[in-house]
């Protein structure tokens, strides 16, 4: 167990000791004046436009303040326009992408449950991991880490199971990979079985169609393509996702996430309270996807497209090379493989400090291997590529 869950003895202050504290009061140094702004082009968060941070310093609202509450409504519009879908129950829930995926799970699985999760890369054994201690019979199917999952086996092990849900993760920000939901989402059209589908790092950058789709739940982070600090996660249920939480056999077990709960704050003529919704952030989420539909949202993925190819082409050049096939590469992540003898931390490191430049590194068996770029949101701009190469450039000594 973590060193800080351990019991301790509650420490009694030695004599004087509020004095010398009292003191050191006095001497306080702001830690908050040695931030220095550092281009963030790991797998998230992604840099945040100068109008979100003026728009996260707005005065705050009372949460059931009638103005607040109108710009609720417009956050919860703008999402729907994004997910490009009709459901009613679309609002950022209060935490990271994480507590998108636990709202998504513990309000759809009940104990015993079957349910099949499609794993190729960490977010997909997270949603396993959150699946099982729902006390859900959990069948899983594994793809290799760096390739897409495979829709002909989906289909066959459907064929062979009965599930009631299917997981997938859209936009595998782990490995680089982006997986056919589309396609998934057509293998359960017409029958029973809810779709939930992990769009942290898709949505924003990439086209997602909920309801094109068969979605039934979805959920995003703030801190990705929406590049909006870390701290929202919007989510989408669909009307039979609805239904099945409504005719729940037990209690939703989780009461910060309960959808039937939240949503009587976020919807209706009457609004309750459930908890405080983190105000400004909303403001930061509103003034971001604001942002994206002044841009236009195809105009924002031709872009993130666009800085993915100059990207591929320039780390080519320096005899660099993406992990993930053409056909399924993310323009938002690029896993690159780390060449023979270079030292992939000291890389990171020397970009840090250097350059002022963060990149991500590879997690689980891709730890060591791979670096993880991400050219999402605000950061996902031509100036910032090109900045990007000059540091790979003089790092790794290329001509
Ligand atoms: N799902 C995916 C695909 C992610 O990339 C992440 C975070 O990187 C998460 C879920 C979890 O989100 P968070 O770290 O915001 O809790």
């Amino acid at each position: 167990m973590a060193g800080a869950l351990r019991r301790v003895k509650p420490a009694l202050p030695a004599p004087g000791a509020t004095a010398i504290m009292m003191g050191m009061a006095a001497n306080l140094t702001n830690k908050l004046d040695g931030i220095e702004e550092v281009l963030l082009m790991g797998p998230g968060p992604s840099s945040v436009a100068p109008e979100v941070y003026a728009a996260l310093a707005r005065p705050t609202l009372g949460h059931l303040d009638p103005y607040f509450i109108e710009i609720m409504d417009e956050i919860k519009g703008l999402l729907r326009r994004v997910m490009n879908t009709a459901n009613e129950l679309t609002l950022p829930a209060s935490g990271t992408g994480s507590a998108g995926m636990e709202a998504a799970l513990v309000n759809l699985v009940e104990p015993g449950d079957p349910v099949l999760i499609l794993i190729n890369g960490v977010f997909g054994t997270r949603m396993r991991e959150i699946a099982s201690r729902l006390g859900a019979r959990v069948d899983v199917m594994e793809f290799e880490w760096g390739t897409p999952v495979v829709p002909g086996q989906v289909a066959e092990r459907l064929r062979s199971g009965r599930y009631k849900l299917v997981a997938l993760v859209h936009a595998e920000t782990s490995t680089g990979v982006l997986n056919p939901a589309a396609e998934i989402g057509a293998l359960l059209k017409g029958g029973d079985v809810l779709f939930v589908l992990d769009t942290v790092t898709s949505l924003g950058g990439l086209k997602v169609e909920a309801d094109a789709w068969g979605v039934d739940a979805l959920y995003s982070g703030s801190q990705k393509c929406l590049s909006c600090p870390p701290g929202l996660a919007p989510v989408s249920f669909s009307p039979r996702a609805v239904e099945r939480i409504l005719k729940r056999n037990t209690k939703v077990p989780n009461w910060y996430l309960d959808m039937s709960l939240i949503a009587k704050y976020w919807e209706g003529e009457k609004r309750a309270y459930h908890h405080t919704a983190p105000i400004n952030m909303l403001y930061g989420l509103y003034q971001a996807l604001l942002l994206a539909f002044q841009e236009g949202l195809e105009a924002v993925y031709r872009r993130h497209l666009r800085v993915h190819e100059q990207l591929a082409a320039g780390l080519g050049e320096l005899g660099l090379s993406l992990l993930v096939a053409p056909t399924a590469r993310l323009p938002m992540l690029n896993a690159v493989r780390v060449p023979e003898g270079v030292d992939e931390a000291e890389v990171r490191t020397r970009l840090r400090s250097e350059f002022k430049i963060e990149i991500g590194a590879g997690l689980g068996p891709l730890a060591g291997k791979i670096w993880r770029i991400g050219l999402m949101g605000h950061t996902a701009r031509k100036e910032n590529v090109d900045r990007l190469l000059e540091a790979l450039r003089a790092i790794l000594g290329k001509r």
